[in-house]
């Protein structure tokens, strides 16, 4: 499938915002690991390395209201369904506000932004991110914004393989370590 760039990157941005959520929201995977935004400072920190244009000052509100959009994130990611995964994406788009423009900012080519001019680094989130997200349910690929099925991971990720069988991140080579696991089990099996 072709994706454009812009939602490319915005599609990225979301899955490294889920993922730094301590937990994967079902219940049990992934506890422990430490909040990826657990302040301020680490807001600014997302900010910088996605590249996020239009993001003046950052403040608690703008924490909690980020914190908010990632779990409804996490739940698109998590949806069942295209429909379930529409009602969600349409809700969080609605609430953001959108304004698409096009822009040539900082060298890039044309693209659009959704997120209205002075929007919140959450209303952002939700807007960009949100599109991007609506897209790959218009194109009939809903299916691909996955869960990590190893058992202690959860990790969102989009799965870009051609014919959608990525059941692993890649993030903690999750599929490697489970691919050692089921050799090992063999092994063992053909042993005894
Ligand atoms: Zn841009
Ligand atoms: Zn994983």
């Amino acid at each position: 499938m072709l994706i454009p760039h812009d939602t490319r990157i915005a599609l990225d941005t979301v899955v490294d915002l889920v993922n730094t959520a301590p937990e994967d929201g079902t219940g049990g995977a992934r506890n422990g690991t430490p909040d990826g935004l657990a302040d301020i400072e680490a807001l600014y920190g997302f900010v910088r390395s996605h590249s996020l244009s239009g993001v003046g000052d950052l403040g608690r509100r703008d924490l909690r209201a980020v914190l908010e959009v990632r779990t409804r994130f996490a739940e698109v990611f998590a949806a069942p369904d295209a429909r379930t995964a529409a009602d969600l994406i349409n809700r969080l788009v609605a609430g953001a506000g959108t304004t698409p423009q096009l822009t040539d900012h900082d060298g890039y080519d044309w693209h659009v932004h959704y997120f209205a001019p002075g929007a919140s680094v959450a209303d952002h989130l939700a807007a960009d991110c949100g599109m991007a997200l609506a897209f790959m349910v218009v194109a009939g690929e809903q299916e691909r914004l996955r869960r990590c099925e190893a058992p202690d991971c959860g990790h969102a990720f989009v799965d870009l393989s051609r014919n959608r069988s990525r059941r692993y991140c890649d993030s903690r080579t999750c599929g490697n370590r489970l691919h050692v696991a089921a050799y090992r089990a063999r092994r063992k099996e053909a042993a005894g």
